[in-house]
Order: structure tokens, then sequence, then C-alpha cells
């Protein structure tokens, strides 16, 4: 299992696995798990990565407006 998480510093949303304990999010910020924002869960590391897009678009708009990779 996988949890959707917010980026409580930067806004973005990322993904770890429900059994992390921190997560280090790409702005540099390090929080633990149990203190970020849950959004969403997902099965596999594939579709979290789809619902992380999709919240990063809902959030900021269509692909092309911010790039995170
Ligand atoms: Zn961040």
């Amino acid at each position: 299992m996988y949890l959707i998480l917010r980026c409580r510093k930067c806004g973005r949303f990322l993904y770890a696995r429900q059994d992390a304990k921190t997560k280090r999010c790409v702005c540099g910020y390090t929080s633990k798990i149990s203190r970020m924002l849950k959004v969403d869960t997902a099965r596999d590391e594939r579709e979290a990565g789809e619902k992380v897009r999709y919240y990063q678009e809902k959030a900021h708009g269509p692909p092309g407006f911010v790039k995170f990779h």
C-alpha cells in the first residue's frame, strides 16, 4: 500500500510506502509521514505515480505549466 501525501512546505504531491517513517520532498523538506497531509492511497507504485500526477495537475494546471522531472 502506498500513501499519497502533500508536502506542507511547497504543496507538491508525493507518494511513499505506507510503512515508511519519513519522506523527503524534492524541495528538500523532510517530514514524518504521520505528520503529512494524507490525500489518498494507492495499491502499488505505478498507481501511486498516476495519482500524484493527477492531483498535481488538478492543483497546478495542465502539464507543462510546472515540470517536476
Ligand atoms: Zn516540498
